[in-house]
Parts: C-alpha cells; sequence; structure tokens
C-alpha cells in the first residue's frame, strides 16, 4: 500500500502535540512545588531545634481568637515539646514531617495532611531528617498562650 502525504505526516504531528502536553504538564508540576505563603523570618526564640522559618498570616482578635502562622523547618529541625491550652490545627502544605503526641507512636506528615492536637496533651512538630516541612499551624489564643517543655532529643525523634 502507498502512503499519502497525510499517513505520513500525520503521526509526527500527534507526537509533536504530545510532547508539548507533557512539557505542560511538567510546568504546572514545577509550579506547584514553589511556596504558596512567604517563607517569612528565622525563629530566634529557643523554642525549636534547627533552623524554622515563621510568617505570620492571621493575628488573633477577639472576633477570631485563633492565630495562624506559616512555619517551614530545615530537615532535621523540630519544635520543643508543647501544649495548646485551646488546642492546635495543622495543616501540611509540602514537604515530609513528624508529629508525636506523648506516649504515642511517631506519625509521618505529608503534604495534605490535616492534624488536630488536643487541647492541653503534650506533643511536637518538625521536619523529617531527609526532607524540608512546610506547615499552617492554626492555634486558638482564648484560653492563653502555648506552653513550651523540653527539647525532643534525637533519641525521641529517630524513634518509629
Ligand atoms: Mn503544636
Amino acid at each position: 500500500m502507498k502512503l499519502n502525504v497525510v499517513q505520513f505526516v500525520l503521526p509526527f504531528f500527534l507526537f509533536a502535540l504530545a510532547a508539548c502536553d507533557n512539557k505542560k504538564e511538567m510546568n504546572s508540576t514545577k509550579n506547584e512545588t514553589e511556596p504558596v505563603f512567604p517563607q517569612g523570618e528565622i525563629i530566634t526564640n529557643d523554642n525549636f531545634t534547627g533552623m524554622a522559618y515563621l510568617q505570620p498570616l492571621i493575628a488573633a482578635d477577639s472576633l477570631n481568637p485563633i492565630a495562624v502562622g506559616n512555619v517551614t523547618f530545615e530537615p532535621g529541625a523540630r519544635s520543643k515539646w508543647h501544649t495548646h491550652p485551646a488546642g492546635q490545627i495543622l495543616l501540611v502544605i509540602d514537604g515530609i514531617g513528624y508529629y508525636q503526641e506523648k506516649g504515642q507512636p511517631r506519625k509521618i506528615l505529608h503534604k495534605g495532611d490535616a492534624i488536630k492536637c488536643p487541647p492541653n496533651i503534650p506533643h511536637w512538630h518538625g521536619a523529617s531528617a531527609e526532607s524540608s516541612f512546610v506547615q499552617v499551624a492554626i492555634t486558638g489564643r482564648e484560653k492563653g498562650e502555648t506552653v513550651w517543655m523540653q527539647p525532643v532529643t534525637d533519641e525521641e525523634y529517630y524513634s518509629k
């Protein structure tokens, strides 16, 4: 059978189109890895081990007594053990992190996870050893400030 021009050219045209589509997909994947919120400033208080950054997003007020902030942890960085008198909600927006309540196994957190820290339960959160971690922390303020405790030891941090 003799091929005409359309039969010969069409497969190449479709291949080129698919390649373009693929490139578009790669670009949109790249965009998704860009930060949702600014990284903010380095946290200089001693409530964290390693490098962590805070971008305050919403300040608590009388109408909404809830503080919202974006926290970025470099690999290995974590909070000290602490409690929140009115609890806390964590929304994971990037990376891989850890969350642990006292007496419970450490949980591994991924982008898209949502975690509730119950009021007055000692816990810590931070990045995994190999990956940075970005969380939006939503913290009730109407019953007082976060109570900070001891640092998370390497033994606690690496325990599974
Ligand atoms: Mn917390």
